[in-house]
């Protein structure tokens, strides 16, 4: 007594229900109908805040004919079908059933805006049928798991559905709050723009995401940037749409626009036939839906969403309108996001290229910023609320150097756009930020190294990711088909000799085979010197700042202030002058070049050799550990012999070259030749520590004397370290006047 009956007479009428006599007994089956009907309209008016007006159609119950095993009942507006077990018993399955099909009926009156949202229909019907506690029983499971499952079935038909929808309902105590706005939507006769997504049934946004900005090196892989919370996952909108291009099977195809389709809406001038390029640029999502529809497009981003997942994507797309994200049932961070566009950039560039004309003629056009987007290739997103306002705006920008994700809640991305390139100038504030490329661990035996990446892993084969093996691997197999990247963390790299838990190199690998080494005639050189001039199979790229430092720590690692600037400002240069030393190919990472042994941290004083203005040489610069340290070497006369000839006699040093007199026989006469050869060449060939001022000989022995270390030539370090000179002063007196550049 009570409520009920009060509000039952104020309640439009309940509908005629017509039987036909296959569900038995009809009077009570009519009466058990009535009393589930003023249950649930009640429930309405409460929760709608609203009365009926006109009185409801008639709606027929009968015994289902092809009912799936699985179901007890199933409706269409009008009519319900019904399973009965026993006939003339009306079973507590029977009347659940009735009540849950009773709740469609309902919804379906009160609310036509709404009929097609499934989501929107299964929900209402679980909580006011009263069914909810059964579908919580059986094993946990997680939201997560619940909300992929769901996903996969959005058409809630299923009793895993069902369950899945039931876990993510079972959040919310009370009547959810997200049925009751959308009820009160029905209500006021509103549109159904968006219909209700999983995120809003779990009430999952009660706290709102603040701004983020993410911005990495895509040469290192390093975070250069990163404000807000970059690794919490978003629902994403457009923004993975080049990875379904790059995913699919086929090439985009050129597809005709259907005129009236809403997802077809892809701007001003959309041209008769419309290709990739174009939908990329202009976000179509006619165009990708369609694309889907047809087969061919990898609505599950094919081999990328392996990239994806590893990067924290939170599901498997069911269908494109998942992966082009019209439904928000996946989300990814800021932070995977730029790395999955990291290795976007290296396997599919021409993708990359394409998104250069966005600011042009794509998403982001005709804006007061688009002009400053010049060279930047970029992907818009925006993901709407169920009012259709925005919820999130997404920019991703990718440029020569770095991969920047700009995240603004409730914003459109054209009224953000102007932050972007903002976002990219305050990182260039970093210098060293451009490519710098070397070929490294050329001594080794090439199927000797390996490497193993301690984030995610990819071996790009002809423009697909394909996982790097977990662990160490061959670095000969990974780079065998195209570049090697480590996402989230740097590559760590072994050889046989070196500790076995490797050196670090942040950045990307590709294989290149050198032409072999022919030495100059006449100039002895032994086996490791061949190698280290033939270079080598693997080219690494890092930063121009990364590089340097790596340089300077293998170089002179004690060095401090103006001395290590001069250094650095040194090394950077050369990596830019590398033409003399390998034929056009990347400098190499031996004393022949200089040497690079990883990545190792940045220093303040590489940080400001690489703010000065570059260099004015133009050629390569000698630089040596140098000093005054006295010191004495002895070798054997046979191998002094072997590099010089037979019959060394006296030897001199002199402006970095070494002269000897040699007797030679000839035809039974004995004659004296003065020859010469670059010190250099003497002093590693016998592994001397720099070119010596002496020789002298001592039986079956020479004996070497000298000061300091390195070749003696251009830069000595340890000089400059003496010298309390700032580093424009050190190099002046290391080198001169820079020579007029020919340019
Ligand atoms: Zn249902
Ligand atoms: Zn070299």
């Amino acid at each position: 007594m009570g409520w009920a009956v009060i509000t039952a007479a104020v309640l439009a009428a309940t509908p005629a229900f017509l039987t036909q006599g296959d569900v038995t007994p009809e009077d009570a089956l009519v009466a058990e109908a009535e009393a589930s009907w003023v249950a649930l309209e009640a429930r309405y008016v409460a929760e709608a805040g609203g009365f009926l007006t006109q009185a409801p159609a008639p709606i027929r119950l009968q015994r289902g004919v092809g009912l799936a095993a699985d179901r007890n009942a199933q409706s269409k507006p009008g009519l319900v079908e019904l399973r009965q077990n026993t006939p003339g018993v009306l079973d507590e399955r029977l009347r659940l059933a009735l009540r849950h099909e009773l709740a469609h009926q309902l919804l379906w009156w009160v609310c036509p805006a709404a009929s097609e949202d499934r989501l929107f229909h299964e929900a209402f019907a679980l909580v006011v049928s009263g069914e909810l506690p059964i579908w919580r029983e059986g094993p946990y499971q997680s939201l997560s798991v619940a909300a992929s499952e769901l996903a996969r079935s959005p058409a809630v038909d299923t009793s895993r559905a069902r369950r899945a929808l039931a876990r993510i309902l079972g959040e919310d105590r009370g009547f959810p709050q997200a049925l009751s706005r959308r009820l009160r939507q029905c209500q006021d006769g509103a549109r159904w723009v968006v219909p209700v997504s999983i995120d809003e049934l779990a009430d999952v946004t009660v706290k709102a995401a603040a701004e983020a900005t993410v911005v990495l090196s895509r040469h290192s892989g390093e975070v250069l940037l990163s404000e807000g919370e970059v690794q919490r996952a978003l629902p994403y909108g457009s923004t993975l749409k080049p990875f379904v291009m790059a995913g699919s099977s086929e090439p985009p195809p050129l597809l005709t626009p259907r005129s009236g389709v809403q997802e077809w809406a892809c701007g001003q001038g959309l041209p008769k036939q419309v290709d990739g390029r174009t939908a990329l640029l202009r976000s179509c999502n006619g165009y990708f839906l369609d694309w889907g529809a047809r087969g061919g497009a990898a609505a599950d981003f094919g081999p990328w969403g392996a990239v994806l997942t590893a990067v924290g994507l939170t599901g498997k797309p069911a269908d494109m309108a998942d992966a082009i994200g019209l439904r928000s049932t996946l989300a990814l961070s800021p932070w995977g996001m730029a790395q999955a566009y990291r290795l976007l950039a290296e396997a599919r560039p021409d993708l990359i290229e394409w998104m250069k004309d966005n600011a042009a003629r794509g998403t982001l056009s005709e804006l007061p910023a688009s002009a400053a987007y010049v060279g930047v290739a970029t992907k818009t997103g925006t993901v709407r609320d169920a009012a259709s306002r925005p919820q999130y705006g997404w920019i991703v920008a990718v440029d020569a150097d770095v991969v920047a994700v700009v995240m603004r809640p409730g914003k459109m991305p054209r009224s953000f756009a102007a932050e972007v390139p903002k976002v990219l100038a305050r990182v260039r504030q970093r210098p060293g930020l451009d490519a710098a490329k070397v070929q490294v661990l050329g001594l080794a035996s090439t199927s000797e190294v390996e490497a193993g990446c301690r984030g995610v892993g990819f071996a790009v084969d002809q423009g697909t990711p394909r996982p790097a093996p977990q662990g160490f691997s061959q670095l000969k197999q990974l780079v065998a088909k195209g570049p090697a990247v480590c996402l989230g963390s740097p590559w760590r790299v072994r050889v046989p000799g070196l500790p076995s838990e490797g050196r670090d190199y942040a950045g990307s690998f590709t294989g290149s085979t050198p032409p072999p080494y022919r030495p100059p005639p006449g100039v002895p050189t032994t086996e490791r010197e061949r190698s280290a001039r033939r270079g080598s199979d693997f080219i690494f790229r890092t930063t121009r700042l990364q590089y340097t430092a790596g340089v300077v720590a293998a170089e002179d690692a004690a060095s401090k202030g103006e001395p290590r600037i001069a250094l650095a400002r040194v090394v950077a240069h050369n990596e830019q002058h590398a033409e003399t030393r390998h034929g056009g190919r990347p400098i190499c990472d031996t004393t022949h070049c200089q040497a690079f042994l990883g990545t190792v941290r940045v220093r303040p004083e590489e940080e400001k050799a690489l703010a000065l203005p570059p260099l004015k040489w133009n050629q390569w610069l000698l630089f040596s550990q140098g000093g005054q340290e006295p010191w004495r070497e002895v070798r054997p006369r046979s191998q002094v012999e072997s590099l010089l000839g037979q019959g060394v006699a006296s030897l001199r040093f002199d402006a970095g070259r070494v002269s000897y007199i040699r007797a030679q026989q000839e035809s039974g006469a004995t004659f004296d030749t003065t020859e010469s050869l670059p010190c250099e060449v003497l002093r590693s060939a016998l592994k001397l520590p720099a070119c010596p001022r002496t020789a002298s000989f001592d039986g079956s022995n020479l004996i070497f004397e000298g000061r300091g270390r390195g070749h003696g030539e251009g830069l000595d370090v340890e000089a400059a370290k003496a010298s309390g000179l700032s580093s424009d002063d050190i190099l002046k007196k290391a080198y001169g006047q820079p020579a007029r550049s020919s340019k």
